[in-house]
């Protein structure tokens, strides 16, 4: 477990790291609540917040309530309050707060070690809520929800200048594959769609039935309908055994920049735009939303 000591005494800091380190945890101390915060809220590793309420500048409460409003609902953090004023009002005030837990100080090594692995048991479990309510059962993949959230942090994390490329892909005339091969069969080629659409694309969620939305970072819709077509491709090349014997299945895709200052909603309307001509155009192919609407520029062979 990664574990950050908030601790105005270097003495006190260095105690509790020594015992921390001794059974197995990754240890950074911090005097100054700011920098503390500052840490804790760029690096994502961090499990365990173990601090005092005396701090400089910003006090104690105020850093558990910074950290618990940081983080959200989608990041397990565990907070655990130090204090030597042991009244059940600074005990009500530390968990309103925001904190998970309340010890005293001075902290002794056993029951330290005991919150702690009650702390790992919590955020396992948290960990894998979140996992679940993120990802789509059948392909791994991120579902509608988690792929908005996440591309709008990606966004917010770019500079306004750099380019952020969306795609929609389809499967083309999946009806037919399960009416041809059965709804198990149908199932395999979803799943298979989503690990190569992975294997090129950095972002990918299933949007429902037949249909992914990928997100390309840092590259523009040019760049990303190159990457979408090598994903086309690998889909048309794949196998596959069905109750009606082999086959292959093709995809089509709408690719459109979002930039900056738009919204992510009506980037992915101008995707889904350019999916629906390349479904019109004749499948398995792909286009570019900026230029579709006028000239289609087709980056494939159909
Ligand atoms: P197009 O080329 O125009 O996209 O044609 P299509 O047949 O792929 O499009 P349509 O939207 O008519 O059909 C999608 C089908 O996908 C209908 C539905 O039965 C099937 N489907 C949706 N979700 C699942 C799933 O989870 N598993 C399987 N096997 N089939 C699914
Ligand atoms: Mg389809
Ligand atoms: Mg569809």
């Amino acid at each position: 477990m990664h574990v950050v000591i908030v601790d105005p005494s270097r003495v006190v800091q260095q105690k509790l790291a020594v015992e921390l380190q001794a059974s197995g945890c990754y240890v950074d101390c911090f005097s100054a609540s700011d920098l503390a915060l500052q840490y804790v809220e760029t690096t994502r590793s961090v499990d365990v917040v173990l601090t005092s309420l005396e701090l400089e500048p910003m006090p104690g409460l105020e850093l558990c309530w910074k950290l618990r409003t940081f983080v959200g609902a989608s990041r397990p953090l565990h907070i655990i309050v130090m204090s030597s004023n042991t009244s059940e009002r600074a005990l009500a005030e530390a968990l309103d707060c925001g904190a998970d837990d309340f010890t005293v100080k001075p902290v002794r090594p056993e029951e330290l070690t005991a919150r702690l692995r009650a702390a790992n048991r919590i955020i396992t479990m948290q960990r894998q809520l979140v996992e679940q309510a993120s990802t789509d059962y059948l392909t791994g993949a991120l579902n509608r929800r988690a792929f908005m959230a996440t591309v709008e942090d990606r966004r917010k994390e770019l500079d306004d200048g750099d380019d952020l490329a969306l795609a929609l892909l389809d499967i083309d005339r999946f009806k037919g594959v399960n009416d041809l091969h059965g709804h198990d069969i149908g199932d395999e080629v979803i799943a298979a769609v989503a690990r190569i659409a992975s294997e090129e694309a950095p972002i990918v969620a299933r949007f429902g039935g037949e249909e992914f939305a990928l997100a390309f970072p840092v590259l523009d819709a040019p760049q990303a309908a190159h990457w979408c077509d090598v994903i086309r491709r690998a889909i048309a090349e794949t196998p596959f055994v069905g109750a009606g014997g082999p086959f292959h299945v093709t995809c089509s895709f709408g690719v459109a920049e979002w930039p900056a200052g738009q919204t992510l909603r009506n980037a992915l309307k101008r995707a889904d735009k350019a999916l629906m001509l390349a479904k019109s155009r004749g499948r398995n192919q792909v286009l570019l939303a900026e230029t579709a609407m006028i000239e289609p520029v087709r980056i494939s062979a159909a």
